[in-house]
């Protein structure tokens, strides 16, 4: 394992590109604008990046639209798309260590699990599409004799697809591999807190062979370069993943502009249900405890509403706050570390906000409830566990996005699944049981994208991902990605 040493020198050395990337080529804003990309860990600057206007997005969208009709992507047979992609994702493994700490320095989650979980992740969802992409076929339809009907796949042309700055390179991959695979054209645009990796794999994509103008990244503001993209004209579908108010927002821009598809991975607030049949309580609590602490709780699916059957609450309630305390949070390049810093000042102070209100409110602290300093710096939360919460408080309601775990106590099954659905997002659930009835029952009743049994958060690019309610819809991940970066055809032969 690399030390904090080896992490430090390679970010001494590291080149943060500060340019957009159009029609293959390093792009600075027409105004010459930038932002700031800060640190969490150190408080500093780490790059001004061009801040894209409607020109510069105009000129990616421009270069994505000749790219797509030119054909030198969306007419290559698939094979060949999938050499061009497998080569990226040979690329991304080999740049592992320079991914990884571009985002962990960006946006505070530990090196390691961006070496380890996020980059490999990410080169996997992009072989994976590279894969499938030769291996589907279309359809002819059952029609009289006479007629020949097939129904055909197509790419849509060009997607814009908007992604957020917990998984920077992971949620750009899973846009990514599936639109590209399918033939489409692409303007990227990462969060203005962690545009590098975005960066450079579209550097790494031109290396590996891809046509100029068939992945473009623009780098910006929401408000500016986001909306730029909502607004346009010329662009097929968005694919977003971030908050559901800014997925309104893109409905909205949609409904202004062209009609363009919208393809939303919006907020969540996953419910994770302990029932008393449970045999495992040490494995349910390890699991809790991961599934709000991993990646700082910066994770939209992350369990952050637990339901605990009132047999076995306090008990559990013990072993959970054990397992919490396990999580200290660390310097995000200390090898070591499995909780980092939030990705802001702004952020950190909005999430402590949820802890006083709920302190306020009456709510109790059952661990943690503070932040903390580490080298000088106050980027850090301790994992918290509220308890003696109501319904309507917002530490139950409102989706927080750190290391806040809220807890209620249920008294039977049917109490459990009230609870867990009434809820404005319908993203992911978990339960625990040992009753394999129950575990088919509980899961039908429940509405979420997908349902863990006996584990939290179950992801893998095999099955879909997304979720329902104001959780959006559309799915990430698996076969049924293509359904949103292609368009059905019907072609009806009268045969003579
Ligand atoms: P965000 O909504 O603030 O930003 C997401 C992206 O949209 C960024 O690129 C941002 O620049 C852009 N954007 C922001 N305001 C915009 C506007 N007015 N118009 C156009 N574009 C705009 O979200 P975030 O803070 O980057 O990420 C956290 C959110 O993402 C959480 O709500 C989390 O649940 C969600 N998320 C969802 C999933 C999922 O798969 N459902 C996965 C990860 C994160």
């Amino acid at each position: 394992m690399s030390d904090r040493t080896f992490w430090e020198n390679k970010l001494g050395h590291q080149h943060f590109i500060g340019h957009a990337i159009i029609d293959g080529q390093p792009y600075i804003a027409a105004d010459k604008q930038v932002f700031s990309v800060v640190n969490p860990a150190t408080d500093r600057i780490l790059a001004e990046v061009t801040a894209c206007q409607s020109e510069d997005v105009d000129a990616a969208v421009k270069s994505a639209r000749k790219a797509f009709n030119a054909g030198t992507w969306s007419g290559l047979a698939p094979q060949d798309r999938k050499t061009v992609l497998l080569r990226l994702s040979q690329l991304i493994l080999e740049h592992r260590e320079e991914l990884a700490l571009l985002d962990s320095v960006s946006m505070g989650k530990p090196v390691n699990d961006a070496l380890n979980i996020d980059v490999p992740g990410a080169a996997h969802v992009i072989a994976w599409y590279a894969e499938s992409i030769d291996k589907i076929y279309d359809e002819i339809a059952p029609t009289r004799k006479g007629v020949l009907a097939t129904i055909t796949r197509e790419a849509l042309g060009v997607i814009a697809a908007i992604v957020p700055w917990n998984f920077p390179l992971d949620i750009a991959a899973w846009k990514l591999g599936p639109a590209l695979a399918a033939g489409n054209s692409v303007v990227l645009k990462p969060s203005e807190n962690a545009p590098f990796s975005a960066l450079r794999l579209a550097e790494l994509a031109l290396e590996a062979g891809m046509p100029a103008g068939v992945l473009n990244v623009v780098t910006g503001l929401g408000t500016e370069t986001g909306a730029a993209l909502g607004l346009h004209d010329d662009i097929d579908a968005i694919t977003f993943t971030g908050s559901t108010a800014v997925g309104k927002a893109f409905m909205q821009y949609s409904a202004q502009s062209n009609l363009k598809q919208v393809w939303l991975e919006c907020g969540g607030k996953s419910a994770n249900i302990i029932f008393s049949d449970c045999q495992d309580l040490d494995l349910a609590a390890e699991k809790a405890a991961f599934g709000i602490c991993f990646n700082q709780g910066e994770v939209c699916s992350a369990n952050s509403r637990l339901l605990v059957e009132r047999p076995i609450y306090p008990r559990f309630i013990d072993k959970l706050i054990q397992k919490l305390n396990q999580w200290r949070p660390t310097h995000p390049l200390d090898p070591e570390a499995r909780m980092g810093a939030m990705v802001s000042a702004a952020h950190k102070q909005k999430v402590m906000g949820f802890i006083q209100e709920a302190r306020n409110a009456g709510a109790a602290i059952l661990t943690g409830g503070s932040d903390l300093e580490i080298e000088g710096i106050a980027s850090y939360i301790q994992p918290t566990l509220i308890g003696d919460l109501q319904e309507d408080m917002p530490a139950w309601k409102d989706e927080i996005f750190g290391p806040v775990l809220a807890v209620r106590v249920f008294d039977d099954e049917a109490e459990a699944i009230e609870l867990a659905n009434n809820h404005i997002y319908a993203l992911a659930a978990s339960i625990w049981t040992d009753d394999l009835n129950r575990s088919h029952r509980v899961a039908r009743l429940l509405n979420a994208g997908t349902v863990s049994v006996n584990t939290v958060d179950a992801l893998d690019v095999t099955v879909p991902f997304g979720g329902n309610k104001q959780s959006g819809f559309g799915r990430d991940l698996s076969l049924h990605a293509f359904d949103k970066f292609t368009k059905l055809k019907t072609t009806w032969i009268e045969l003579s």
